[in-house]
């Protein structure tokens, strides 16, 4: 047994305790999404979820946590029925891309169109897609959202596995682990994982800039780290942008102590004035990046999925593009291993999950890493190579189309119900 608080396993401190197949820790983004993909089935499935209330979202105000959401995720969305709940409160398509150089003279800019589509993405507030994901699991009686409930341990059975709260136990044959970066699922397992830090901090907030944003997604790399102004359209106002500002830790601290006026005045030299002066800010958050990849995503009767099994650098803004590729994986394998009256914890079918989701979550973390080591660098000839590189490929169309398709979000390992002109079960 693994827990925080081995007393907890005492059978006369608990309340409730129930069975479940799937029992998922953790109601973000990724655990509502599975959640929802398993609904229509007969299995019976519970999400818990630590923090009591939900996200809270309003239309004036922006929460300072947003994704990029790639075209491949808006599919997902669309497919559990999110998307129109997510339209109806806020998100902002993107149909350019800038990135420059801020040590040098290279840049790079491309449009959706060189792919033959109307746009790259949608900047999203994480509590938009959370609030949407919880709707759509209205109704369904066979799945219940436990708020408040933090998973304090984890008892590893033969065909069923205990999970242990205050005031609860869970058993359950299939544990899904959505409880995020740090997450305790992941240890009480005993999964080892690979990780450093990026020396990092990344500073988020919203700004109002000047001029609109012209449904662009700019990025500057700085030689302490990427600084990316991420376009928000509140009613019809384009003047509003997501700052994700990745620099290192004392200067993320500083950034964050200054006094408001200063904070924008800084952030307008550090985007060299693109969209004018920076007219004010709300509060700054900073957050420490690490680099963590688990080196298994599972055991038998236990699944990894999105943060708690690999975390990677915001820079291109494919942290929850990949979780959610993993819980479409995940999902069609949990539901064609209960079709075919296999249990849902068995292990061939989860190493399927691992095995088509594992070497793409490696490939984009090591291109993040990278990217971020190339555009880190000081040194003369990595500054040249990077000026070159730029230029290069912002003169060859075929490699352009290829970013754009990254950018997308189609990428190997992606189920095959989401793939573009799959239609069953949209
Ligand atoms: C600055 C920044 C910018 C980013 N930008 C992008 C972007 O542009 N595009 C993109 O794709 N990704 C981006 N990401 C990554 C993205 O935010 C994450 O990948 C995503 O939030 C992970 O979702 P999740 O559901 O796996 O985990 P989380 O959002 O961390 O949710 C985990 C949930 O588990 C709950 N929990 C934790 N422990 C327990 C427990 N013991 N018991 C019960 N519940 C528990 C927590 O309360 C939480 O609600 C960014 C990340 C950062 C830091």
């Amino acid at each position: 047994m693994s827990s925080d608080h081995p007393d907890h396993h005492d059978a006369t401190e608990v309340q409730i305790c129930r069975d479940f197949d799937v029992v998922i820790v953790g109601g973000g983004m990724s655990g509502l999404a599975l959640a929802r993909t398993l609904a229509d089935s007969d299995l019976q499935i519970a999400v818990v979820e630590a923090s009591s209330e939900g996200p809270h979202w309003s239309i004036d105000q922006v929460d300072p946590r947003v994704s990029a959401l790639s075209e491949a995720s808006r599919a997902l969305l669309s497919r559990l029925g999110a998307w129109p709940e997510m339209v109806a409160r806020r998100v902002t398509p993107y149909t350019h891309m800038s990135v420059w150089d801020g040590e040098g003279t290279g840049a790079l800019s491309f449009h959706a169109q060189e792919a033959g589509v109307t746009l790259l993405g949608h900047i999203v507030e994480n509590s938009v897609t959370v609030q949407a994901l919880q709707q759509t699991l209205t109704g369904y009686d066979n799945v219940v959202l436990l708020r408040g409930h933090k998973a304090t341990g984890l008892t590893l059975g033969e065909s069923s596995h205990q999970l242990c709260f205050d005031d609860m136990v869970l058993n359950t044959a299939l544990v899904v682990a959505c409880d995020g970066a740090q997450s305790r699922i992941r240890t009480w397992a005993g999964f080892n994982t690979r990780e450093w830090d990026y020396g990092h901090h990344a500073l988020v907030t919203t700004v109002q800039v000047e001029q609109p944003h012209q449904g662009t997604a700019w990025q500057r790399f700085l030689p302490d780290g990427p600084l990316a102004f991420l376009p928000i359209t509140k009613g019809e106002d384009e003047h509003w942008c997501s700052i994700v500002w990745s620099t290192s830790p004392a200067k993320a601290e500083a950034l964050q102590a200054m006094p408001d006026a200063d904070f924008c005045a800084e952030l307008t030299r550090a985007f060299e004035s693109r969209l004018g002066q920076v007219m004010s800010t709300d509060t700054r958050y900073t957050v420490p990046l690490r680099q963590r990849h688990a080196v298994d995503y599972v055991k038998p009767g236990v699944a990894l999925v999105a943060d708690a099994a690999h975390t990677i650098h915001p820079l291109a803004g494919q942290g929850v593009n990949l979780g959610f590729l993993d819980v479409a994986m995940l999902g069609d394998c949990i539901l064609e291993a209960h079709a075919r009256g296999d249990a849902v914890g068995d292990l061939a079918w989860l190493q399927r999950y691992q095995a088509r989701r594992q070497p793409d979550n490696l490939a984009m973390m090591a291109a993040m890493e990278g990217l971020k080591r190339l555009f880190c660098a000081e040194a003369l000839p990595l500054r040249w190579l990077r000026n070159r590189g730029l230029d290069r490929v912002s003169k060859m169309p075929w490699l352009r189309r290829q970013l754009v398709t990254q950018a997308l979000g189609w990428r190997q390992g992606t189920s095959e119900r989401l793939k573009p002109g799959h239609t069953v079960g949209f």
